[in-house]
C-alpha cells in the first residue's frame, strides 16, 4: 500500500495530468499483485492556484470589490481546459463543470464579504486558499478515471481532523486514523484510488483549515502514516531532494538517500522541495519517504529513511537558503561571566514571539548573534531594549 501525493506543478498543465495518470496506472497495476495493496493519491492546487486566491482575498480585505472577478476568470479557464481535454463523457463533464461553477461562486462569495468587512481573518483566510485543493481533487479523480483508472475523490475537510490554528493547522492524530481508515480503505480494498485534497482539513466542529504553505507535502505524510502504508511518495518537479536549489544552483545534484533527521534540517532551513513537517508522522511509524519526479519518473530520486548511507557526499549533504533572514547581536563587555543573561535575553525574544532560526555565542561570552525574520526585528528590538 502506497500514498502518492502529487505537487501544483505536476498538475499545471494538460500534459502534467497526463503524465500523472500515466505514473499512477502504473503503480495501481503493481500494487494490485502486492500482499497488502492499495494507491491513495494526494493532490495539491494546479500549480499557481494557491497564490492567486490569496492575492485576490488580500486585495479584497485592501477594499477592492470587483479584482477577483478577473482570478475567477482565470481559475475557471485553468481547470475549463484540462476537463475539455480529457473528460469526453457529456454527462460527467457538466457534473464536472457544476462542481467548478459551485466553488467558484463561493470563492466569489467569499471575496465579497472579506471586501465589505475589509478585514481577512485567518480562518477566511482558510476558506478562500483552500479552495485549489478542492476543485483539482475532483477534477483529477475524474481525469484519472477517463485514463482507466478507477477513482474516487475525497474531501480532506471530512477525513484530517486538525486543532483550530488557521493557518498553520496541527493533525488531530486520533480522529484523523479514524476518519481516514473508514473513508479511504474500504475504496481501496475495492481497487479505487481515493484523490484527496492535500493542504486542507478541518476543525472537530467541520470548519476548514490549512496546514501552512506547501502543506500538501504534510497530508501526504499524514495519510500515509494513518494508513500504515509501505511507503509515501512525494512527485514533484525535480529529481528528489538536490544538494542545493537547482532554481539557484544549475549543477545541484540528487541525493540518493537521507536520513529523517537530515531532511528535517534541509526543510527547516529553506530546502522548499518538502514541507518541513514532512517526515514527522513517518518518523513515529518508520515509513520510508520517497521524493521523485513527475517529468522523469525512472530517475530513482532521493528514498528518506531513519539512517542515510553517509559515505555519498560526506558528511556535507546539502547547502539551503532562506530569504528575509536578519543577524541580530546582543553585545557588550557588561555580558561577560553574568549569570542568566542568555536567559534574559531570548526571554525577551520569546516576549516578542519572534521565532528564532539559529544562535551562537561567542566565547568570550561578549556577544550573542541570532537569527530571525526581517518582519520581528522592530518588535524585537524593542524587547530587548525594554
Ligand atoms: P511541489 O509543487 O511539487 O510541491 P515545490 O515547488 O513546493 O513543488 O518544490 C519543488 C521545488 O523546490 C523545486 O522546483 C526546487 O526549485 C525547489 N528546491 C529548493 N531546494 C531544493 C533542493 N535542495 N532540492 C530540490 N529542490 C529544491
Ligand atoms: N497549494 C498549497 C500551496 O501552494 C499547498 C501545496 O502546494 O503544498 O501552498
Ligand atoms: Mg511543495
Amino acid at each position: 500500500m502506497i500514498v502518492m501525493k502529487f505537487g501544483g506543478t505536476s498538475v499545471g498543465s494538460v500534459n502534467a495530468f497526463a503524465q500523472v495518470a500515466q505514473i499512477v496506472a502504473r503503480s495501481a497495476a503493481e500494487e494490485a499483485t502486492k500482499p497488502r495493496p492499495g494507491v491513495a493519491v494526494i493532490t495539491s492546487a494546479m500549480s499557481g492556484v494557491t497564490n492567486l486566491l490569496i492575492d485576490a482575498a488580500t486585495k479584497a480585505a485592501h477594499g477592492s470589490a470587483t479584482s477577483h472577478h478577473e482570478i475567477t476568470a482565470t481559475l475557471a479557464k485553468k481547470h475549463g481546459e484540462v476537463l475539455e481535454h480529457f473528460i469526453a463523457n457529456r454527462a460527467e463533464r457538466a457534473t464536472l463543470e457544476r462542481m467548478l461553477e459551485e466553488r467558484l461562486e463561493e470563492f466569489e462569495r467569499l471575496c465579497s464579504s472579506i471586501a465589505v468587512l475589509g478585514e481577512l481573518t485567518p480562518r477566511g483566510l482558510d476558506l478562500v486558499s483552500g479552495l485549489g485543493e478542492r476543485i483539482n481533487a475532483p477534477v483529477l479523480a475524474a481525469v484519472l478515471r477517463s485514463q482507466g483508472v478507477a477513482a474516487e475523490s475525497v474531501d480532506a475537510v471530512e477525513i484530517v481532523a486538525t486543532d483550530r490554528a488557521f493557518g498553520e493547522a496541527e493533525p488531530l492524530m486520533e480522529q484523523t486514523t479514524e476518519r481516514c481508515r473508514a473513508r479511504l480503505l474500504p475504496l481501496m480494498e475495492r481497487g479505487i484510488v481515493p484523490v484527496v485534497t492535500g493542504f486542507v482539513g478541518a476543525t472537530l466542529d467541520g470548519i476548514p483549515t490549512t496546514l501552512g504553505r506547501g502543506g500538501s507535502d504534510y497530508s501526504g505524510a499524514i495519510v500515509g502514516a494513518v494508513l500504515d502504508v509501505d511507503e509515501i511518495q512525494i512527485w514533484t518537479d525535480v529529481n528528489g531532494v538536490m544538494t542545493a536549489d537547482p532554481r539557484i544552483v544549475p549543477n545541484a545534484r540528487s541525493i540518493s538517500q537521507l536520513s529523517y533527521e537530515e531532511v528535517s534540517e534541509l526543510a527547516y532551513y529553506g530546502a522548499k522541495v518538502l514541507h518541513p513537517k514532512t517526515v514527522i508522522p513517518a518518523v513515529r511509524k518508520r515509513i520510508a519517504v520517497r521524493v521523485l519526479n513527475t517529468f522523469e519518473p525512472e530517475h530513482p530520486g532521493t528514498l528518506i529513511l531513519e539512517h542515510s548511507n553517509s559515505e555519498e557526499y560526506g558528511s556535507v549533504k546539502g547547502i539551503t537558503a532562506i530569504r528575509g533572514m536578519t543577524l541580530m547581536t546582543i553585545a557588550g563587555r557588561g555580558m561577560a561571566g553574568v549569570p542568566g543573561i542568555a536567559a534574559r535575553a531570548f526571554g525577551a525574544v520569546a516576549r516578542s514571539n519572534a521565532n528564532i532560526l539559529m544562535i551562537s555565542q561567542s566565547s568570550s561570552e561578549v556577544n550573542i548573534c541570532f537569527v530571525i525574520p526581517h518582519n520581528s526585528v522592530a518588535s524585537t528590538e524593542a524587547a530587548l531594549r525594554d
